[in-house]
């Protein structure tokens, strides 16, 4: 088992990429906290998870918004499990909205939710990692963290900067024995894309030479990779895992 007991903390782990890398760590041998804000459906997943597989799965509340959540959300897994080794940074909103339109009250929460969160989360997650001498923060980016796209000012802003947060993060903690890498999406199948209708969902397929959209297992399975110790030797990375969407046009 790849990650054999581990213990892993997954934020926005109740839905879509988040609660795919949840099952994958699960199915090998970690032990796994779901933190997400929805606490009713959150408990109850995590009890079935718990009682289908071998590592324990906890649920706990924490929106990434909130320093107290994001701090007493590590302290508290610390405590329980005893050690933190690995964090999926993944919670995030969506959000399209022409530029000229966008209110401060919707661009700073996405900036919020985004890129702040994923500081709040990492700079928890540090602390815990130091005190250990180990630990690999995964911060989930975006190809919109390298290209832009009309409608997401916001939401490019939030990534591009968790782009060169994690870079930063990686400097600053790798003679601590902590790795700090990103990954880099394409457009993957979960409730994110609810917001886009059909046309838009079709070019936006388009631009993946695959011809389709990601599924959140392959997001989870690269998560996998870097939260464990065969990425011992990667750190500042931005994976990216797009269907050769930033290739480049064909
Ligand atoms: P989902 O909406 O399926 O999952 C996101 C999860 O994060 C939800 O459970 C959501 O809860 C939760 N969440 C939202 N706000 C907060 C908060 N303040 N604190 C804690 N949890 C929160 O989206 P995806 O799985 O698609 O997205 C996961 C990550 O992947 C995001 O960072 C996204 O930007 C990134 N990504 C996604 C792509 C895609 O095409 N799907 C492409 C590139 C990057 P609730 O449902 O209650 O809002």
């Amino acid at each position: 088992m790849r990650l054999q007991d581990k213990n892993i903390i997954v934020t926005g782990g109740a839905s879509g990429i988040g609660l795919a890398s949840v099952k994958r760590c699960l199915e090998e041998g970690a032990n796994v906290v779901i933190a997400d804000i929805e606490e009713s459906d959150g408990a109850a997943l995590a009890q079935k998870l718990d009682a289908e597989h071998s590592g324990r799965c906890l649920f706990k509340v924490c929106d990434v918004t909130d320093t107290t959540q994001v701090d007493t959300l590590f302290n508290d897994t610390q405590a329980e499990l005893g050690s933190v080794d690995a964090v999926f940074n993944n919670a995030g909103i969506g959000g399209l909205c022409p530029s000229d339109e966008l209110s401060d009250d919707d661009y700073l929460r996405i900036i919020d939710i985004n890129l702040n969160g994923v500081f709040r989360v990492a700079r928890a997650a540090l602390r815990v990692m130091y005190r250990q001498g180990s630990g690999s923060i995964v911060n989930c980016a975006s190809i919109l963290g390298v290209f832009g796209q009309s409608q997401t000012a916001a939401y490019t802003a939030a990534k591009g900067g968790v782009v060169n947060m994690t870079r930063t993060l990686a400097i600053e903690s790798a003679p601590k024995g902590v790795r700090v890498n990103a990954i880099g999406p394409g457009y993957i199948d979960t409730p994110l894309l609810d917001e886009l209708d059909d046309e838009m969902l079709q070019g936006l397929i388009a631009l993946h030479p695959m011809g389709r959209l990601g599924r959140p297992e392959e997001i989870a399975n690269a998560f996998l990779f870097l939260a464990s110790d065969e990425a011992s030797f990667v750190t500042g990375a931005h994976l990216l895992v797009d269907g050769g969407f930033t290739a480049g046009k064909s």
